[in-house]
């Protein structure tokens, strides 16, 4: 069980702002921001509540990035030291980790996640980190697969920002459903990368794709949702003793809410509806889940949760979420993932499996009060959920864990018969002889196993780094994932298990002919298969 960490940080004035004359209406103060409801500053006590002039709400981390002269000015190094470090630490125990920016538009978010040249986001700091931690393994220990995918989620349809031609790039994707890993993207394009400078040029490139969709529109802010995910699958085998985990890194940078301007073009109101209808979506999920995660709360225990809040000191923000009544007897939410693309993909990270950190952003400034407040209550609700994050470990490798643990058993077990040999020695022989010989098999077994996982990795990763293919074994299947033109032969005895993989590496037109040639004599003895990227065969 863990809570959704939710950061906030405060950007600069734009230069809209300060033409404005630059009135603040945010403050940070440790773990607590506070703001200002300007409009009410003439009004007398008597005639408005307090309350309503300052609110005041807390959160995990709350960074003040208005001015870099200030002393608790935090830079794109302090964000990274603290949610950037989190996310590598989960992700090298072997959790699932989601990261997202959420806020107005022009707040900060593409800023604090990509960063510019200049000054880099956490999305470039993590990919460094990722790698720089693989270096601090002595060599032999520890082996491990990075794979990289970029996609964007423009007017409720999903597209591949890593995939190469013009029309593969505009072409939308499908959302499907994996009866194990839940929600996912059919032929999204997966690239395994070795180094840090492949998954930087990756990142680029599809921040590039990403961009011309929003200067289309005439606006400096990007109008699409951007989910860059990176697969970590860690090897390490010490003391003979194998772990294999597997992690999901997903860093999201969302599109910013705005206000419809009826002077805009039915295009970008289309797609400012869209943008809103998925945002309203999270808000409404989001809401959902902390509502649950207190009730499943008040059911262990029902003082607690009263006093908590919704993490301001607001009384109107906790009563919105825990409602009127005791709630006990009340039924969980219902919450509404498949209302927009993007809850749906996000369905793990924001309500399941996975360690979920929120960034929420906002300006200083006095004129964006009310979105401002919108997004500090929408952030307070974040953080009354609870997920339920759990290593992913590969089931080989669980399964010899097992089996070590029982034999351990089985070992102190046996000790434990010899230090009180009873009086009849046969019987208490016949029983050792059969721990002894279960003890044995298990050892044999264990053994076994750990050659053929310690084996099969080594194979995959030496495909994975000539070849830049990666075969899984699926619930259908073999699932091969290659970018390079490939052809897959199966034998003809369907007793037989082998696949032969032909990586065609020439030019191609060379390429070409050697593939209908080659297509054709293994058509003619009627046992091949032309097989096609990333399908079961
Ligand atoms: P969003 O993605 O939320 O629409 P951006 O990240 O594009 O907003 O930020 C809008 C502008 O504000 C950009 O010019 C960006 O460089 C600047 N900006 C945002 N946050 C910061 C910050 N913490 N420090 C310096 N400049 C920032
Ligand atoms: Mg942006």
């Amino acid at each position: 069980m863990a809570n959704v960490k939710v950061a906030v940080r405060v950007r600069p004035f734009s230069a809209r702002e300060s033409a404005d004359g630059g009135r603040l209406a945010v403050k940070v103060e440790d773990k607590f921001v506070r703001i200002r409801n300007m409009k009410l500053d003439g009004r007398t006590e008597g005639a408005v509540d307090s309350r309503e002039k300052l609110l005041e709400f807390c959160f995990d981390y709350c960074y003040w990035s208005v001015d870099p002269a200030e002393p608790h000015y935090a830079s794109q190094e302090e964000v990274f030291q603290d949610l950037g470090v989190s996310v590598l630490s989960g992700a090298s125990e072997g959790y699932n980790v989601c990261l997202f920016a959420y806020g107005q538009t022009g707040s900060g978010k593409t800023y604090t996640m990509m960063g510019t040249p200049e000054s880099i986001g956490l999305t470039p700091r993590i990919c460094q980190g990722l790698f720089r931690s693989e270096d601090n393994f002595p060599d032999g220990q520890n082996s491990s697969r990075v794979e990289i995918s970029f996609l964007e989620i423009y007017n409720e349809r999903v597209r591949d920002l890593l995939r190469g031609g013009e029309q593969k790039k505009r072409a939308s994707l499908r959302v499907r459903e994996h009866p194990e890993k839940g929600p996912y993207v059919q032929d999204l394009s997966q690239h395994v990368v070795s180094d840090c400078k492949q998954a930087m040029d990756l990142l680029e490139e599809g921040i590039a794709n990403r961009i011309t969709a929003a200067t289309h529109n005439h606006d400096a802010s990007s109008r699409s949702h951007a989910i860059f995910t990176i697969q970590y699958t860690q090897a390490i085998l010490e003391n003979n003793l194998p772990s294999e985990t597997v992690s999901k890194i997903n860093l999201v940078d969302l599109a910013g809410s705005e206000r419809a301007d009826p002077h805009y073009c039915r295009d970008r109101l289309t797609e400012g509806s869209n943008i809103n209808k998925s945002l309203v979506t999270l808000g409404i999920v989001i809401s959902a889940l902390a509502q649950n995660s207190q009730m499943s709360n008040s059911c262990q225990s029902i003082n607690s949760v009263a006093s908590e809040g919704d993490g301001s000191t607001v009384g109107s923000h906790s009563s919105s979420l825990s409602g009127g009544g005791g709630g006990g007897g009340r039924r969980h939410c219902f919450i509404p993932y498949r209302d927009s693309v993007l809850t749906w993909l996000l369905k793990d990270s924001l309500g399941g499996n996975s360690k979920t950190i929120m960034i929420a952003t906002v300006s200083p400034s006095a004129n964006s009060y009310n979105e401002t407040l919108s997004t500090l209550r929408y952030a307070a609700h974040a953080r009354n959920i609870v997920n339920k994050p759990r290593v992913n470990e590969d089931a080989n490798v669980r399964l010899i864990r097992e089996l070590r643990e029982e034999i351990d058993r089985l070992k102190s077990m046996l000790l434990s018969f010899e230090m009180q040999r009873n009086p009849s020695p046969s019987l208490s022989d016949e029983r050792d002889g059969n721990l002894s010989e279960i003890v044995l098999q298990n050892e044999l077994k264990v053994e076994q196993l750990t050659k053929d996982w310690s084996e099969s990795w080594r194979d995959k990763k030496e495909l994975l780094e000539q070849y830049s293919v990666d075969i899984n074994r699926d619930r259908a299947g073999f699932l091969i994932s290659s970018l390079q033109p490939h052809l897959v032969a199966l034998d003809g005895d369907v007793l037989s298990t082998g696949v032969v993989f032909y990586h065609l590496r020439i030019l191609p037109l060379l390429l070409l002919l050697f593939h209908s040639v080659l297509l054709e004599k293994l058509l003619r003895k009627g046992r091949s298969h032309l097989h096609r990227t990333s399908e079961p065969i």
